[in-house]
């Protein structure tokens, strides 16, 4: 077995958020391989991952499949991680707690991938990464570097949800992303 399939079969056998345990079908490890070179960083899987153990096929999913589509993003050059990787139960916010308690399989993840650009979306991500001063409102859309990577937050698609008034902005950052990735050298 390989490093990164260790580090899957570890964090699928994590027993240290009670709660999350009692209820989750499976841990949703990630979606892609060791070689993409841009991160996205969700919050947590919701019932549709839990089932399928996927990230972002739900209708968050479907929102961020057509940004990117329409961004010309493929997502096979993403690979797609939560700061929780089990569902909270009726997809409440994760608590400080429990994502202190899995901030060590996310860490793995990105030492073993290694992106050149993490893109957090929505508050959670950010501020996991880049601390809590910052505001998604005020930062979204913007490539911020950051010990030798670019940063690029965005917000959560599941916002665009609840707040249709969003929609546009997230189909506009993944565009702005693009752009990004384009001027690296990525896409
Ligand atoms: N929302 C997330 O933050 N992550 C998922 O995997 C699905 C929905």
């Amino acid at each position: 077995m390989g490093v990164f399939e260790e580090l899957k079969a570890e964090i699928s056998k994590c027993t240290r958020c009670p709660d999350l345990v009692a209820i989750r079908t499976q841990t949703v490890f990630g979606d892609g391989t060791t070689a993409a070179e841009v991160m996205f960083i969700g919050e947590a899987p919701g019932a549709d991952e839990d089932k399928q153990g996927i990230p972002f096929v739900g209708r968050a999913g479907q929102l961020m499949n057509l940004a990117m589509k329409e961004a010309g993003i493929p997502r096979e050059k993403i690979f797609i991680a939560n700061t929780l990787k089990c569902r909270p139960p009726e997809n409440r916010d994760p608590l400080p707690e429990e994502m202190d308690n899995c901030a060590a399989f996310l860490a793995a993840q990105i030492a073993l991938i290694k992106p050149r650009v993490i893109v957090p979306l929505g508050r959670f991500g950010l501020e996991r990464l880049l601390g809590k001063d910052l505001k998604i409102s005020e930062v979204h859309g913007k490539p911020i570097k950051k010990d030798g990577l670019y940063y690029f937050p965005m917000y959560h698609p599941s916002a665009a949800l609840h707040q249709p008034g969003l929609r546009d902005n997230v189909l506009q950052d993944f565009k702005k992303l693009a752009k990004l990735l384009k001027r690296e050298g990525l896409l």
